[in-house]
């Protein structure tokens, strides 16, 4: 071969790649970021340079992507059965927390960085739920076991990822507040996992009957 035809037949790959993005930026002009799109540009079918133009682009996850845990709640129900809506946040108001403060997943998670105070009944007895919910998600190392070990499915992984902060003493200390989340969110980002418990919950009632 050639001297320096290994080197100019590389250029002309990458320059290939070049200039297929930008025929493909014009092509789909002001659809860059459409989903349908951005699947097919990052599927085997795209050509160009492969490179995710994050913040603006972002990959899918997979269902059992793993971040830091929330908390599932039941939201409360107006009249007709819908979830009422808190206008201060946009946010399904919490009817009831799925959390019955056992603290097993306290007890599973390996740096230990949950911290859990049961709820007390005027009287002073212990109550099955959480007055104050606490994870410190900078020592959360995300394997999920507090969600594995859950008897009652209430507490599961997250998929938000983008979590950095300028301090981490006050606001990576995640309260009962900011880790609580409605079922309606758990169902949309784990649906086999929705799905299972469903199935599972629905089988439990038809045996009672
Ligand atoms: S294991 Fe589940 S029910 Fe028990 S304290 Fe943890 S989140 Fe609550
Ligand atoms: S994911 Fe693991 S480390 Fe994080 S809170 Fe749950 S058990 Fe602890």
């Amino acid at each position: 071969m050639a001297f320096g035809l290994g080197l100019l037949n590389g250029l002309k790959y990458t320059a290939t790649r070049v200039f297929k993005t930008y025929v493909g930026d014009f092509k789909h002009l002001g659809r860059r970021y459409d989903d349908k799109l951005f699947k097919e540009r990052q599927s085997v079918k795209g050509s160009g340079i492969f490179t995710v133009q994050y913040p603006e682009e972002k990959l899918p996850v997979p269902e059992n992507f793993r971040v830091v845990p929330f908390l599932v709640y039941e939201p409360a129900l107006d009249e007709n059965g819908k979830p009422l809506i808190d206008p201060a946040t946009g946010k399904e108001m919490i009817g009831k927390q799925k959390c019955t403060a056992c603290g097993i997943c306290s007890k599973v998670c390996p740096p230990q960085c949950i911290w859990i105070v049961r709820a007390l009944t005027p009287e002073g007895k212990p109550k099955p739920q959480p007055a104050e919910f606490y994870i410190d998600i900078d020592i959360c190392m995300n394997c999920g076991s507090c969600a594995e070990f859950c008897p009652f499915d209430s507490i599961k992984m997250d998929h938000v990822y983008e979590l950095a902060n300028y301090e981490r003493h006050v606001s990576h200390i995640y309260d009962i507040g900011v880790l609580s989340k409605p079922a309606s969110y758990h169902a949309k980002i784990h649906p086999t996992d929705w799905a299972a418990e469903e199935a599972e919950r629905a089988a439990k009632e038809a045996k009672k009957k």
